[in-house]
C-alpha cells in the first residue's frame, strides 16, 4: 500500500498485561537522520529512504538501552512477588547486567550478576558501572555460557537460607514478560510516526537474544501493522535465532491478545555477525564511524555497530523506496566503547 498522508492507520492500541515498575521517561526520542541520508546520497546511493533513529539509547536510566524496557516488567514482577534479590547472568560487557544493577538500585533490590570468564584485572565499561551500582559480581572461570547455570541454581537454592527471596531474570531479560516491553515500544513508535505523518514499513535493529525483535513483531501485528522487522544477528547464527524470535513473539502475542506471528515474518540476517559475539568487526567499526560523523550519535562494537552495518547495507542495496520512512532502533550499548575490546575498535 503506497503511503497516503491523509489516511491515519486505525491502530488497535493495547496496554501491558503485567505490572510495570517505571524506570525511564517515555517516549524515547525519534530523530530524523538527514545528515546520514545526505551522506548516503553523496556516495552515490540512489534510493535513500527517510531515515529515523529511535533513540532507546537515550532512555533515562544509567546510560540507556533497550533492556530498560524489559526490566520495567521484570522488576515489576519481582517486586509484586516480594523479592529481595535479583539474579541474572551475561558476559562481562553485558548492557543487560549493567541496567539490571541500576534498576535494582532504583528498586531497593540486591543484584547478583554471574559472568562467564575470569574477573578482569581492571574494571572498564559496563563492568565498572556494575560495581558503581552496588551489584555483587561473580565469575564462573569458564568462557562457556553453560557454566553459569550451576551458579544460578546455587543462588536460587541458598539465598532463602539467609532470609532472602531471589528472583531470576533470564539472559537479556528476554522472556515473554520482558519482551512485552518491546511490543509497547513499537506501539510508542507507531504513535510517534502517526504524529509526524509517516507510515511504518521497515524497522531494523541488532538482535541478540531476540526478545526485542520478537516483542516488536508481536506488537506490530497486534496493532494491525504489517511492517517488517529486520534483525541483524550479533550473538548467534541467524537460523537458530529465528527460531527463538518466533517462539518469544508468539508468547508475547498470547500475552497481549494479538494474532499469531508467522515464521515467514521473522527476518534475521546473519551476515554482520563477523567473528562472533563480542568480537568487533571491520564493517561494524566503519558503521560506528559513519553514524558518529554524520549524526554525532554513538553506536557500540558488540551490538549496534554491527546492527547499523546491516542497516546501511540494506539501504545501499537499493531495496528501500525513496518515498518510505525506515527506522533503525538504537538499542544502546555505548559503554562498551570504553572497554578493552580487541581491534578494529
Ligand atoms: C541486548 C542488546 C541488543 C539485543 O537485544 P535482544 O533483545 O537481546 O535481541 C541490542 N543492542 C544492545 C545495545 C543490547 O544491549
Amino acid at each position: 500500500m503506497p503511503y497516503d498522508p491523509n489516511v491515519t492507520p486505525a491502530y488497535q492500541t493495547f496496554e501491558s498485561p503485567y505490572p510495570r515498575f517505571a524506570l525511564a521517561a517515555l517516549p524515547s526520542p525519534l530523530d530524523r537522520a538527514e545528515r546520514l541520508e545526505h551522506s548516503l546520497r553523496a556516495e552515490g546511493c540512489a534510493r535513500v529512504p527517510r531515515i529515523y533513529l529511535k533513540r532507546d539509547d537515550l532512555l533515562s536510566l544509567a546510560l540507556g538501552g533497550n533492556k530498560i524496557r524489559n526490566l520495567e516488567f521484570l522488576i515489576g514482577h519481582a517486586l509484586a512477588q516480594g523479592a529481595t534479590d535479583i539474579i541474572t547472568a551475561g558476559r562481562v560487557q553485558s548492557n543487560h547486567c549493567r541496567l539490571t544493577a541500576a534498576a535494582c538500585a532504583r528498586a531497593g533490590l540486591r543484584a547478583h550478576l554471574i559472568f562467564t570468564g575470569a574477573r578482569p584485572a581492571i574494571a572498564m565499561g559496563n563492568y565498572l558501572l556494575d560495581g558503581l551500582f552496588g551489584a555483587k559480581t561473580y565469575f564462573t572461570g569458564s568462557d562457556d555460557r553453560t557454566s553459569r547455570a550451576p551458579w544460578i541454581d546455587l543462588f536460587i537454592e541458598s539465598l532463602p537460607d539467609f532470609g532472602r527471596r531471589p528472583y531470576l531474570i533470564p539472559v537479556g531479560g528476554s522472556d515473554a514478560r520482558g519482551a512485552v516491553g518491546h511490543a509497547l515500544a513499537v506501539q510508542e513508535l507507531a504513535l510517534q510516526f502517526d504524529a509526524i505523518g509517516e507510515r511504518l514499513t521497515t524497522i531494523a535493529l541488532a538482535t541478540a537474544t531476540g526478545g526485542t525483535q520478537a516483542g516488536m513483531l508481536a506488537g506490530l501485528r497486534k496493532l494491525g501493522s504489517d511492517a517488517c522487522v529486520r534483525g541483524f544477528a550479533v550473538a548467534k547464527a541467524a537460523d537458530d535465532l529465528a527460531i527463538d524470535v518466533l517462539a518469544i513473539a508468539n508468547e508475547v502475542a498470547a500475552a497481549i491478545g494479538g494474532p499469531a506471528v508467522m515464521a515467514r515474518d521473522v527476518a534475521v540476517d546473519g551476515a554482520f555477525l563477523g567473528a562472533g559475539y563480542g568480537i568487533p568487526s571491520t564493517a561494524g567499526a566503519t558503521a560506528i564511524q559513519m553514524l558518529a560523523r554524520t549524526e554525532g550519535v554513538l553506536a557500540d562494537p558488540v551490538y549496534t555497530g554491527k546492527g547499523f552495518a546491516g542497516f546501511l547495507a540494506l539501504v545501499r542495496s537499493g531495496t528501500c523506496s525513496p518515498n518510505e520512512a525506515v527506522v533503525f532502533i538504537h538499542t544502546g550499548g555505548a559503554p562498551a566503547l570504553f572497554a578493552d575490546l580487541a581491534a578494529p575498535l
